[in-house]
């Protein structure tokens, strides 16, 4: 079967992470030999698993967010025969991760990279940008707007319960407590 490069993406709190764990489910119950991957940076809940803001969870490779990191997805997946595999928050490996798994659904493995669209000011992040106009399937997420109940496709940046600033860092590992789910009317930044 040939490869497929999927992106799911959208905000903080749209079920990125949830949706990757099932279609890897759906995989593994078709027999198809899968792996999940995450970033060491994402350790809000646990070391070896990905877990979802739902308490969803599953076993996933740790990888280091650097060049060397990409490398080892690459070379995990060959080594291992996976044919599917899934990446959860993508947005936070080098620009390199494009071309790897580009490369990879190329050579027939079924990609499913999660990523967030938009960081906290509303800019791209560029590898999720770059995977979706690689992508073959595009499946785009909402949350819930916390202020009106739209759909909500930016994360909201929260610093003491205020709106977070444009000149905070863009890489801040967080949950509930720093990052609400915002429409683009009640998105913030100040
Ligand atoms: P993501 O990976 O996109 O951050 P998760 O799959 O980890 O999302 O979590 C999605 C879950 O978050 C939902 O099923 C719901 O239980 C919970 N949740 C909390 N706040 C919101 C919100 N504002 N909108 C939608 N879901 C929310
Ligand atoms: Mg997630």
């Amino acid at each position: 079967p040939g490869g497929f490069l999927e992106v799911i993406t959208g905000p903080m709190f749209a079920g990125k992470t949830t949706e990757l764990i099932k279609r890897i489910e759906r995989q593994m119950f078709a027999k198809r030999k899968a792996a999940l991957f995450k970033p060491a940076i994402d350790n809000r809940y646990s070391e070896d698993e990905i877990v979802a803001h739902n308490g969803l969870r599953y076993e996933a490779f740790v990888i280091p967010t650097d060049e060397e990191g990409v490398r080892t997805i690459g070379e995990i997946t060959k080594r291992e025969n996976f044919e599917v595999i899934g990446i959860d928050e993508v947005q936070f490996f080098p620009m390199s991760i494009v071309e790897t798994l580009d490369r990879l659904a190329d050579d027939g493995v079924y990609v499913i990279a999660s990523g967030l669209n938009l960081d906290f000011k509303g800019d791209p992040f560029p590898v999720t940008r770059e995977l979706l106009v690689r992508a073959d399937n595009i499946v785009y997420l909402t949350a819930v707007c916390t202020v009106c109940g739209r759909p909500a496709t930016r994360s909201q940046r929260l610093i003491d319960g205020k709106p977070a600033p444009r000149d905070s860092p863009v890489i801040l590992v967080g949950g509930r407590e720093s990052y609400e789910a915002r429409c683009r009317l009640h998105h913030e930044v100040p």
